[in-house]
């Protein structure tokens, strides 16, 4: 063999072998090697129903629309800057919680005996670590008492007066009752909506170390029979994020959710049978749920910060953005 083909054999041993090195070690950031990444994005839902131009006019889908648009704003602006996703997503729903608009925290729907009682999770995508509180009705942001069960407790779950007792010594504003209930929770939009009053809130974000975070925070189903508890406190029905896959914040009819456990189901999907984060979500809320009546809908970020947000209802207060600049805000389907 002269000098010449040992070279070109040489040459082409090199190339092979480099071929099937390792693939190099992407843990600081597995966003950096995908296309079309996104740095960081947000996705909120202010919930899922039967609305349509007349029961919304558009002076009301308006209103809806700069609520959902400031509370995306104040999300993207944390995650800009830097901040985690765990804090984008408890600053945006605090904000919806704020907001009598939606059927969270201030302005929540009343059970069957007029009181509120609310739900909240989150969940974090770094280390599958999660909160939640459930029947809460003193703790002004009950978002906030999840993420206090998620990092200051070895547990998942608090409800009831143990959700209080642990709200309140770790600092937490409490409230009287009569917080959750103003004037605006019976003016005209939500009389409006009172049949179909949805309105849960919830977020997914996707910070710039690539951390997935989804929480979800409700009032529950308007006239429940009180002491009842739906998805969106419950780890893997309401709500679900995993780095490996999505985050999920579901909204709708809270026992359907539960018994298909839609959000983890969805991160499933994209892992198990390698789906992506739309067709995922499609499968469980525009097949699965509809086949067995179940209505409502999901907002879902992949792992690159791509959305998906799929409703089986009319309509789903939503909200996306990206650090490509890329936003938008939707009420109809
Ligand atoms: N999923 C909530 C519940 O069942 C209600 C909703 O999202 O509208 O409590």
């Amino acid at each position: 063999m002269n000098y010449r083909n040992l070279l070109t054999i040489l040459g082409f041993l090199a190339i092979f072998f480099t071929a099937c090195k390792a693939p190099a070690d992407h843990t600081s950031s597995s966003k950096a090697i995908a296309p079309e990444a996104f740095d960081y994005a947000l996705v909120i839902h202010g919930g899922a129903g039967n609305m349509n131009f007349q029961n919304l006019p558009e002076e009301n889908q308006n209103i809806f629309k700069q609520a959902l648009d400031s509370a995306l704003q104040l999300g993207l602006d944390l995650l800009k800057e830097g901040g985690t996703s765990v804090d984008a997503v408890e600053v945006v729903i605090r904000y919806m919680e704020d907001n009598p608009l939606f059927n969270a925290g201030r302005g929540a729907v009343f059970t069957s005996e007029g009181k509120n009682e609310l739900d909240a999770s989150i969940m974090s995508g770094r280390d599958l670590n999660a909160g939640a509180v459930a029947g809460v009705t003193d703790i002004r942001h009950p978002i906030s008492a999840a993420r206090a069960v998620m990092e200051q407790s070895e547990h998942v779950m608090f409800a009831g007066k143990g959700a209080s007792v642990f709200a309140e010594q770790v600092g937490l504003e409490m409230v009287d009752p009569s917080w959750f209930y103003t004037e605006k929770s019976f003016n005209t939009l939500q009389r409006a909506l009172e049949n179909e009053k949805h309105g849960t809130v919830g977020c997914v974000a996707l910070d710039k170390e690539g951390n997935l975070c989804a929480g979800t925070s409700t009032g529950g189903m308007t006239n429940k029979k009180f002491g009842r508890i739906g998805d969106s406190p419950i780890i893997g029905a309401g709500t679900y994020a995993n780095n490996a896959t999505c985050g999920v914040s579901a909204t709708g009819h809270g026992e359907y959710f539960i018994r298909w456990t839609v959000a983890h189901q969805i991160s499933v999907l994209m892992e198990y049978k390698g789906y992506d984060v739309e067709t995922a979500a499609k499968e469980v809320v525009e097949k699965q749920l509809v086949e067995v009546g179940g209505s409502g809908g999901v907002v879902c970020l992949d792992k690159y910060g791509h959305p998906a947000m799929v409703t089986n209802t009319s309509g789903m207060f939503r909200a996306y953005g990206n650090s490509d600049g890329e936003r938008l805000v939707a009420i109809f389907k």
